[in-house]
């Protein structure tokens, strides 16, 4: 299993939509970051925990990381996007975050419509939400790798 796995990226500007076509913003991770995934960790949507690496805040929140190519958007370049399940009222761009991926929720596949697509996308968080409350998840709050 390629779980846990831990990274470090730059957060990047993407294509804007998942705020506002999606309400559900994905912070963007650096081309570098994408090229050194392992190939275990192929396309789809995963569960873990994230912490922003800011002055001031290094509280680790539940997310949920999609990676791929986004179908549904006929993108071409491969992305990791992680959408923290935490409301803030700032962007992050340029700052640096820490992920751990615990787990797949789907593969990545493409739908019919936006509907379909929101749907899954709520389905997803739900289901990253249940995953993280196990002691299983919850014993990575207390890793080496978030601490300072
Ligand atoms: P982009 O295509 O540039 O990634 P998005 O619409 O996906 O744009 O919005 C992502 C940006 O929104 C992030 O880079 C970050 O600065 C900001 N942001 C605000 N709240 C969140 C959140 N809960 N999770 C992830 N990013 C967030
Ligand atoms: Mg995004």
């Amino acid at each position: 299993s390629p779980f846990p796995y831990f990274t470090l990226g730059t957060i990047v500007r993407g294509f804007g939509r998942g705020s506002k076509e999606l309400g559900c913003p994905t912070a963007n991770l650096d081309e570098t970051t994408v090229e050194n995934l392992p190939t275990a960790i192929d396309e789809g949507v995963y569960y873990g925990w994230a912490q922003l690496l800011t002055k001031t805040n290094h509280e680790i929140y539940k997310m949920v990381t999609s990676i791929g190519t986004n179908p549904f958007y006929n993108n071409e370049k491969k992305t990791i996007e992680t959408h923290i399940m935490n409301e803030f009222t700032n962007d992050f761009y340029g700052e640096q975050l820490k992920i751990v991926l615990l787990g797949k929720i789907r593969p990545m596949k493409t739908f019919q419509n936006l509907n379909e697509l929101t749907s899954a996308i709520q389905q997803d968080i739900t289901a990253a939400n249940c995953e993280l409350n196990s002691n299983r998840c919850r014993q990575y709050l207390n890793h080496s790798f978030f601490k300072k």
